[in-house]
């Protein structure tokens, strides 16, 4: 009769070949491993949230990210061919390096006033753009900062040079966007119309609203829209109005808040969740504007990807 001993003796051995044969033990742990990897979520970060501390160390800074557990960044401050003091390629490799993908990035052309006049110099620069960012590997190109517009004509002619970046941008396989914060939902009167004073100009305003026009005015095929959900609310506007309004134009968002994600109580990130899934929501970036505390922006940007990661309504 076999004795727990033997049996015990037995167990060891067959565990003992299992492993110096090296198929079974490896391939049961590098199926648990392949599961973790399903199942860890995949979250975007804006680097622009880190400012300085970023830029002074880009190999340093980008290990601590993917440490985080970020997979995927978004860029600011691409400028003329560079990124900062590094070419193209080598800010890339420093990016991949880590195990981190350059998805997207935010650039604004040196003009902010559009004219008929500079209109060619405009999509000259996005030109150039869209070719650098071939180079980085972006899926995503976004204007972040909004041009001069003060009437319907002016948010005529953005419209029409919006499109355009987006042809350019679409010929070279990336996608070309825009990215809002509150003055976007400021009116313009239509032609013609006076303004209104007292109470009437509170409860019922005149005009348009600067952002339905871009959006009514841009070609979905070539111009999505980056709602930053903290500026939209800002903007005394509710983001899933719009998303129920233009369920196609907002594949990507910026997730933010007044600080730290989740901590002021004015965002309320289930139900923009919920809604941005429902509509095939494709990626987002955590923004993190400037911490009030003494923490770092690396610790408020950690502090971000954990609230994201513990919130049940982020898969
Ligand atoms: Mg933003």
């Amino acid at each position: 009769m076999e004795t727990k001993r033997d049996f015990l003796k037995k167990l060891s051995l067959i565990t003992v070949g299992g492993m110096m044969a090296g198929t079974v033990a490896p391939a049961v742990a590098s199926a648990a491993e392949k599961k973790s990897a399903a199942a860890k979520k995949s979250i975007g970060l804006q680097i622009y949230s880190l400012g300085k501390e970023l830029f002074d160390d880009v190999p340093g800074g980008m290990k601590k990210i993917a440490q985080i557990g970020y997979d995927h960044i978004e860029l600011a401050g691409y400028r003329e061919g560079k990124m900062g003091t590094y070419t193209l390629p080598e800010y890339r490799k420093i990016v991949e390096g880590e195990g981190l993908k350059i998805t997207s990035s935010h650039v604004n052309p040196p003009i902010n006033k559009f004219t008929a006049e500079n209109k060619a110099d405009v999509i000259e620069f996005w030109k150039r753009t869209v070719a650098d960012h071939v180079i980085l590997g972006t899926k995503t190109l976004v204007q972040p900062g909004m041009p001069s517009i003060e009437s319907h004509d002016d948010t005529k002619l953005v419209c029409e040079i919006f499109n355009q970046a987006g042809e350019i941008a679409k010929a070279a396989g990336i996608k070309w966007g825009y990215h809002n914060h509150n003055m976007e939902f400021k009116r313009v009167l239509k032609p013609g119309e006076k303004p209104d004073t007292g109470p009437a100009a509170f409860f019922r305003p005149k005009g348009d609203v600067v952002y339905d026009l871009l959006l009514d005015g841009t070609d979905p095929s070539l111009v999505f829209f980056e709602m930053d959900v903290y500026w939209t609310v800002m903007g005394a506007n509710d983001p899933l109005e719009y998303f129920e309004k233009y369920p196609t134009r907002f594949p990507v968002l910026h997730i933010k808040d007044r600080s730290v994600l989740g901590q002021s109580g004015m965002m309320n990130f289930a139900n923009i969740f919920t809604k941005a899934y429902g509509n095939g929501l494709a990626d987002y970036y955590v923004e993190l504007e400037k911490v009030k505390t003494d923490m770092t922006q690396f610790e408020g940007v950690k502090q971000c990807y954990d609230y994201l990661n513990n919130s049940p309504f982020v898969k």
